[in-house]
Order: C-alpha cells, then sequence, then structure tokens
C-alpha cells in the first residue's frame, strides 16, 4: 500500500509499504478514504517529538471502511463505516473504566520507555513516535485498529467524510479544552492560537455557555476565521503585551479561563523568544512555552488554564509563584477522545457545530509531503489540510 512515512526531519515520503496484517485477534483493519495533517504532525516532521524511525508511518486522523476484522471483534463487520479515535485504548484497564482513555494502561506496548521520559506511559496513539508504541499511522490507504470493539465510532446517518473526519482528533481536542474551563455564563475564556484546533476550542466555549472569547495569533487569515466563529481578536505582534491587552480588555480582571492551543512550537518576539529558541537549540530546554506563560499571566486570579497544546518535556522560567499565589489552576491532557466521539456527532447532526468550516485544502494522499509543506508554511491562508486516497 501507500503510506505517508517519515524520513527525517522535514522530510516525508509518500512510499510502498507491506499492507498491515491483522495480529490481534481483536484488531480490524480499515481501507483509508480520509485522513488529516494535524499541528502535532507538524511536531513530528520538525524534530520535536521523538524518537521517531526512519519509514514510520504518520498520520493520527482518519476514517474509512472496515476490510478486515479479527475472530475477536464482536461489534464491526467488512463494510462498516467508521472514524477512528487517534488515542488507542484497551476499554478494559482502570484509566479506561475512569473514562480517560488517553491514559490507557494497556495500549502502549512502549510504556517503559515512557515511563523514563515522562514518570509514567500514556496510552499508545496512531502515527506518534515510539514513545507511543510506534504504531503505524494513517496517512495511509490501510491501517490496523487494534482494540476495534472499543475505539471506531460507526457512522450511519449519511455524513460526507469531511462532516465526521475530524471526530478522530481535532474536534474532541478543542472540546475538551473549552470542557477542562468549566465555563459557567457570563465568563470570558481567551484563546492561544488559531490553528484548527484553536477554532475548535472558540466554537465549544461558544457552546458550553462562554458569553465572550477572545482569540490570539498573529496570522490575519486565521483571526478573520476565528472572527467568523465569533471571537473578539488579538494580534500578537501588534500590541506590546497579550497579557496586558487582555487584562484591559476584561476590565483589569483578566480572562476566567485561557486556553493553550499553541504547544511547544510557540513563536513570539523579543528577547523572550531569542531566549527559548536558543535555550531549545541546544537542548537545554525542550519546549518554548511562550503562549503558555502568557497564558497563565493574563487569567483572572482563581481562573483556569487548559493546555491542549503538545508538549514534550522541560520548560523554563515557568511561573510557578504566579499559579501558587493567584490560586490558579491547571488541566492538561492529550484528548480522551473515546469520551467525546458520540456526543460530538450528535452536535454535527444537530447542526450545532460544523467541522467542515476549518477544511481550506484537499488533496490526494500521493500530495502529501506537499501538504505537510503547506500547513507548515501557512502558505496559501492554510488552516486544515484533508488527504483522500
Ligand atoms: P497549527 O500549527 O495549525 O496552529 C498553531 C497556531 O498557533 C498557529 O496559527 C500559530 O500562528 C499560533 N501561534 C504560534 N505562536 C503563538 C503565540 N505565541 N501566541 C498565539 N498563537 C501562536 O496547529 P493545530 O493543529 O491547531 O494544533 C495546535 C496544538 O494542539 C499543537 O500543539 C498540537 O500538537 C496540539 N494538539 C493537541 C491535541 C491533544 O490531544 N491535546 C490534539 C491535537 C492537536
Ligand atoms: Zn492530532
Ligand atoms: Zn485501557
Amino acid at each position: 500500500m501507500k503510506a505517508t512515512c517519515w524520513m527525517g526531519k522535514k522530510h516525508v515520503e509518500v512510499r510502498d509499504v507491506p499492507d498491515p496484517q491483522i495480529l490481534n485477534q481483536t484488531d480490524a483493519i480499515v481501507r483509508i478514504t480520509s485522513t488529516a495533517i494535524c499541528g502535532s504532525d507538524l511536531h513530528l516532521y520538525n524534530g520535536f517529538v521523538q524518537p521517531m524511525m526512519k519509514g514510520d508511518v504518520l498520520g493520527h486522523e482518519f476514517m474509512g471502511e472496515v476490510v478486515e476484522v479479527g475472530r475477536r471483534v464482536q461489534t464491526l463487520k467488512v463494510g462498516d463505516r467508521v472514524v477512528v479515535p487517534f488515542t488507542i485504548a484497551c476499554g478494559n484497564c482502570w484509566q479506561c473504566r475512569h473514562d480517560n482513555w488517553s491514559l490507557c494502561e494497556n495500549s502502549n506496548p512502549n510504556g517503559a520507555l515512557a515511563e523514563k521520559a515522562l514518570g509514567h506511559a500514556a496510552s499508545g496513539a496512531f502515527g506518534y513516535s515510539h514513545l507511543t508504541g510506534g504504531f503505524a499511522g494513517g496517512q495511509a490507504e490501510f491501517a490496523r485498529v487494534p482494540f476495534a470493539d472499543v475505539g471506531p465510532l460507526k457512522i450511519e446517518n449519511g455524513f460526507s467524510d469531511e462532516q465526521v473526519l475530524f471526530l478522530s482528533d481535532i474536534l474532541p481536542t478543542g472540546y475538551m479544552g473549552a470542557e477542562m474551563c468549566d465555563i459557567t455564563p457570563g465568563d470570558t475564556v481567551a484563546v492561544w492560537g488559531c490553528g484548527p484546533v484553536g477554532l475548535f476550542a472558540i466554537m465549544s466555549a461558544y457552546l458550553l455557555g462562554a458569553e465572550r472569547v477572545i482569540a490570539i495569533d498573529r496570522l490575519d487569515y486565521r483571526l478573520e476565521m476565528a472572527r467568523k466563529c465569533r471571537a473578539e481578536t488579538v494580534n500578537y505582534e501588534t500590541v506590546e503585551s497579550v497579557s496586558e491587552t487582555l487584562i484591559e480588555m476584561t476590565a483589569g480582571r483578566g480572562p476566567d479561563a485561557c486556553i493553550d492551543a499553541v504547544g511547544l512550537e510557540a513563536h513570539g518576539h523579543g528577547p523572550a523568544y531569542l531566549y527559548d529558541r536558543t535555550k531549545q537549540a541546544v537542548g537545554l530546554e525542550t519546549d518554548r512555552p511562550i503562549a503558555l506563560r502568557e497564558a497563565i499571566t493574563a487569567c483572572r486570579n482563581g481562573g483556569t488554564i487548559s493546555v491542549i497544546g503538545v508538549y514534550g518535556g522541560l520548560v523554563d522560567k515557568f511561573p510557578l509563584g504566579t499559579i501558587m499565589n493567584r490560586s490558579l489552576t491547571i488541566k492538561a491532557g492529550q484528548c480522551h477522545v473515546h469520551r467525546y466521539m458520540r456526543p460530538l456527532l450528535e452536535r454535527i447532526q444537530n447542526r450545532e457545530i460544523d467541522p467542515t468550516l476549518v477544511i481550506t485544502h484537499r488533496l490526494p494522499l500521493s500530495d502529501a509531503a506537499k501538504g505537510y509543506d503547506i500547513f507548515l508554511n501557512k502558505e496559501d491562508n492554510c488552516e486544515k489540510v484533508v488527504l483522500h486516497t
């Protein structure tokens, strides 16, 4: 089959690789019809999330048709149309039973490696480095889906691929980002990053009752997309201080909750940005927490910081004193996608949310390398690239 392979830093290639096979009797094989490139893929592409091996198959947002099932698969049959969550979960362990699917204790065969890096292992994930199990991803023609009775969501009501594809990751992620803010009526929520995850966080914050959402980015076309989602916007390149601007916009109090939808490759300007870039380049810090620091500084006393942007390791100049003295709460996580797929499918069906709004580019799978390039460099007003097989 054809698959998008990681070949080194800033180098992906669509190559011929062996077709996936059923390895466990709870696996299914899915013929992929649509897949997408995520901001998280850019962290792999840029070499920040490791370890990757030459030839690893990328991609964790995908859907398609079941073409084979293992003997113990009970709920899926050949021909079913499914969206597959990016996290892999067994459905039976303590964490799965507590609805914390991205922390499944049984799905990451490289748990020992993850324990060394993170203290404890998180779940397996498709196409997302050997720290999450080294599973082949879904920017491909086929994928092996473990625990097929647990993750894949059957699509039965005639939705188009593009309406439901993002249930695999970015829609639940943006939603979880907003949900972690514990929004109450009248709240103002600030969202750093107007990529697809940020846009879904904005839409979700309104769905969950926010009165105002303020979005921060530097790309005008993305700020315009945020305004279409009813957010007020701040271009961080045109203000002296984002935190002070937000505090002013909220009558001196600060946003009730702040969502970091940027992650470890944040941009910035001035000496602070130079400091982080330099320390990251020489390996003294793994991540650039520029948006996160601003979120912490801007947030009102007693407010919540919701971190859905991806971080990999250690950050510097982390304002712990601010968090402690001002009673801030930080919540974070890889999305517990399984928790949100069904309720969000209902919201799509009820037309409360239209996931297709974020799509700007549609390419054949064979053009995946071009897709990475356009998405990385935000060329041609790129917001989200969907790859069709
Ligand atoms: P993206 O690259 O399209 O968007 C990131 C946006 O952040 C860009 O528009 C960029 O201009 C903006 N940005 C950069 N520095 C900024 C700053 N200092 N302040 C404000 N904005 C800034 O990516 P995406 O697909 O929207 O993903 C966003 C983040 O979410 C990534 O880190 C990705 O890995 C992460 N993610 C997490 C999960 C999860 O489960 N937690 C799932 C999917 C994606
Ligand atoms: Zn993702
Ligand atoms: Zn589990």
